[in-house]
């Protein structure tokens, strides 16, 4: 039912622990059992027995946790001394300590022969972890690994350490293997799948949601919407911002220029966050999440949030997604993120509430910046603006951006993309806390003056409907 290995069979969840031979003859017991399954499989409920009957057994029995990352942070009860429970409310252990991955490797390497080392959620420690498991290992120490990451799984497999799966049929056609889950109301319930099931689970959920999108305002009754989904399809759709994949290319070549940020998919132990203040349907989110980040999106407009959380569930995405208004997120916390944008949404803050208030939102956002922040500015000579916003002392543009990133940013570098720049409908900056390895900006295109105006044309009707209708802009 679980992985077992290196001299260890489990049945129905009973460890029972068989000599090895060692190169030199000589018999000694090693124990190092990994188990891997899908969510909702029953992991941790078979690692909580194993506990359970270590600690009845007289055994000295630790758990730990990683505390690298957020998403398991950030659960109340994952401190020293809290409960570590799973779907079956009769089980349930005391986590020992919450640790980074060097000290849980001190743990390891003073852990006595015979006591038992267990690692819940394993993911979250860097993947140097898997040398400490398997050397305590070796010197007759229990090591039980729960969930462990690709780049953990793929340095077991190294070492020739067997991997089995807890597996159960296909929840929906009971005929399949499962081998994916899918989430209906929440990242909580995992439903597991066959991947027949899956396809056709994958199918309904876009209609569904793409027939409320058609359904909804500004644009009731067409396939149309100010962002596409990111990686979504959505043939035969236009969009106000159809420029959004050309903005997320400039971002991703900005990032990969700069070696402060690299974050590897396969280790979600080393955390890289981004949050994105005016997210709208979450395209930036999605787009970041999908490259490894851990994303935060922050937008007033309910049914943007609504629909941006369906995409992220349909995707075993875990995003952070507020439905608030920028300025009061901003302002409410001084908490970093390591990267963050705002693709015109400041201008809107000036033009409901004042100037100084959206000066003041830029400040904030420079400095819950620790690494990137990118810029997106509705400037005070577009149409849309030139009535608004009464109270500025100088036209918003180009050389107002750049002053205020300047002198508030604190940035070691700033890149500036012009609109038309890979086809991208307004300016772009891009303020780096320390230096990236390059300094200059991709090739420059020339095929976006008619375009800029075109775009600008179709943000303009946008924004007028949405106010219209709903007294706020995004
Ligand atoms: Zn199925």
């Amino acid at each position: 039912m679980s992985a077992a290995l290196e001299g260890v069979q489990i049945d129905s969840g009973h460890l029972h622990p068989l000599p090895s031979t060692m190169k030199d003859g000589t018999s000694r017991s090693t124990t190092l059992t990994v188990l891997t399954g899908l969510p909702g499989t029953g992991k941790t409920s078979t690692l909580i027995r194993l506990l359970q009957e270590h600690q009845a057994a007289g055994q000295d029995v630790k758990l730990y946790l990683s505390g690298e990352n957020s998403l398991l942070t950030q659960r109340p009860n994952v401190v020293a001394g809290g409960r570590m429970g799973c779907r079956n409310p009769k089980f349930s252990f005391t986590i020992s300590e919450v640790l980074k991955t060097d000290q849980a490797i001190e743990r390891l390497v003073s852990a006595a022969p015979g006591s038992v080392a267990a690692f819940d959620e394993a993911q979250y420690f860097q993947p140097h972890i898997v040398a400490a498991w398997v050397a305590a290992a070796q010197r007759g120490v229990h090591v039980i690994i729960s969930t462990p990451s690709a780049s953990q799984q793929a340095a077991l497999s190294a070492k020739a350490i067997q991997l089995t799966d807890l597996n159960v049929p296909c929840v929906t056609c009971g005929k399949r293997k499962s081998t994916v889950v899918i989430y209906k109301e929440n990242l909580a319930q995992p439903t597991q799948v066959c991947g027949s099931c899956e396809s056709d689970h994958y199918e309904t959920t876009v209609a569904q949601l793409l027939n409320d999108v058609r359904e909804s305002e500004p644009f009731k009754g067409e396939s149309k919407t100010y962002q596409p989904f990111y990686d979504l399809p959505m043939k035969g759709w236009t969009f106000v911002r159809g420029d959004s994949p050309a903005r997320f290319e400039i971002i991703r070549r900005a990032l990969s220029k700069y070696p402060y940020i690299k974050v590897d998919p396969t280790n979600p132990g080393r955390e890289f966050t981004y949050v994105d203040v005016g997210c709208c349907s979450g395209f930036f989110c999605d787009a970041f999440t999908t490259h490894g980040f851990s994303s935060t999106g922050v937008d007033v407009t309910k049914h943007f949030i609504d629909w941006a959380k369906r995409v992220a569930l349909l995707k075993r995405q875990s995003i952070r997604y507020l439905q608030e208004d920028a300025e009061k997120f901003l302002t409410s916390s001084d908490s970093q993120f390591d990267v963050t944008s705002s693709f015109a949404t400041i201008q809107w803050v000036m033009a409901q509430r004042n100037y100084n208030a959206g000066v003041n939102c830029f400040k904030v956002l420079f400095n819950r910046t620790r690494h990137v922040c990118v810029v997106e500015m509705g400037y005070s000579t577009e149409d849309i603006y030139k009535t608004k916003i009464l109270d500025r002392p100088t036209e918003i543009d180009k050389d107002w951006v750049l002053r205020i990133m300047n002198e508030h940013g604190n940035f070691a570098h700033i890149d500036f993309y012009p609109a038309g720049h890979l086809g991208i409908w307004r300016d772009i900056f891009i303020g780096y806390k320390n230096m990236p390895a390059d300094k200059s900006v991709s090739q420059i295109t020339d095929w976006g003056s008619g375009l800029r105006s075109r775009a600008r044309r179709a943000v303009h009707r946008f924004m007028e409907k949405t106010r219209r209708r709903t007294g706020h802009g995004s």
